[in-house]
């Protein structure tokens, strides 16, 4: 595909042309999702560098079957790697579940082999899938052996002049210690905020589903928590927060944060397809867009 310029994108984007552009290959784009829509904010930045990143939420290897989920999270790595020029990811970023079954070991190995397939870098964080809870209180120990066994359960990078941080929001369930601790290495996070011109932030729960303040339930943070995130966030002017978990494809804004919940590769509530999310950074804001992978597998789970 040429060069496109932002206006030339944002109409193929409209007109679902995208997905004819990229076709090239069986994993390529075959569905898009309706309620997808250009998103712009941000200020204009002269000498700033476009750039792609993807988003993958749940492949959670186990929720219906072993081997079916493995081949779906395989079918959205490789549509997403198969993305090319001015649609190519600089990065993958994977919201959370990334298995069924907390510290199973058949399911993590079939999760591992899929996610070394990225031929670019991937950034992980943990879900409650990943690191457990009894009635929505984190169970600590399980927080030390993830750390102890897959490495770091939150990550910074900085990529261009954006910064992207992805923490353990299993840890505002009760998470004592912990949870102060994160916040606080959160807060230190944004402290440079100025010096990037966009901040995305990604954790497994989305931080509310209809309103920031209701009420508690299993598919949003702890009020607790989210009336300390919330402010922090728009205070410091964070661009987005991405997330999962609800397994729906769900976005909303509030006070000028983009809220942008992915769906998943393995089930999905909403009937949304099998996917990740692509999301196009540029000076004038971002534009960002679910899409349905062919070569997915029904469920097929036996009652
Ligand atoms: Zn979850």
């Amino acid at each position: 595909m040429k060069n496109l310029t932002r206006r030339e994108f944002q109409m193929m984007l409209a007109s679902g042309a995208l997905g004819a552009a990229l076709a090239k290959t069986d994993s390529a784009v075959a569905q898009t999702n309706a309620n997808s829509r250009p998103t712009t904010k941000g200020q204009r930045l002269g000498d700033f560098k476009p750039f792609v990143f993807a988003v993958i939420a749940d492949p959670q290897i186990g929720m219906v079957e072993n081997a079916r989920d493995r081949h779906n999270f395989a079918q959205v790595v490789k549509a997403v790697n198969n993305l090319t020029q001015d649609v190519r990811p600089d990065f993958a970023l994977i919201a959370g579940d990334l298995i069924q079954t907390p510290e199973d070991s058949a399911q993590l190995s079939l999760f591992d082999e899929v996610n070394k397939s990225f031929a670019m870098p991937v950034h992980t964080i943990p879900g409650n899938h990943d690191i457990p809870d009894k009635q929505r209180m984190v169970d600590q120990a399980a927080v030390a052996r993830y750390r102890k066994t897959r490495g770091s359960d939150r990550f910074t990078i900085e990529h261009g002049d954006s910064l992207f941080i992805g923490y353990n929001s299993q840890l505002w369930l009760g998470g004592g210690a912990y949870a102060d601790e994160q916040f606080k290495w959160l807060d230190a996070q944004l402290h440079n905020r100025n010096r990037y011109a966009y901040v995305f932030v990604m954790q497994h729960h989305p931080l509310y589903l209809t309103a920031a303040g209701e009420t508690d339930q299993y598919f949003n943070t702890p009020l607790v928590w989210r009336t300390r995130l919330l402010p922090l966030f728009e205070q410091r002017r964070v661009t987005a927060v991405l997330s999962g978990h609800w397994h729906r494809n769900l976005s909303g804004n509030y006070r000028g944060i983009e809220m942008l919940t992915t769906p998943s590769p393995c089930k999905n509530f909403d009937g949304s397809a099998y996917g990740y999310r692509l999301v196009s950074v540029t000076s004038d804001g971002f534009t960002e867009r679910y899409v349905g992978v062919p070569g997915t597998l029904p469920e097929n789970k036996p009652s």
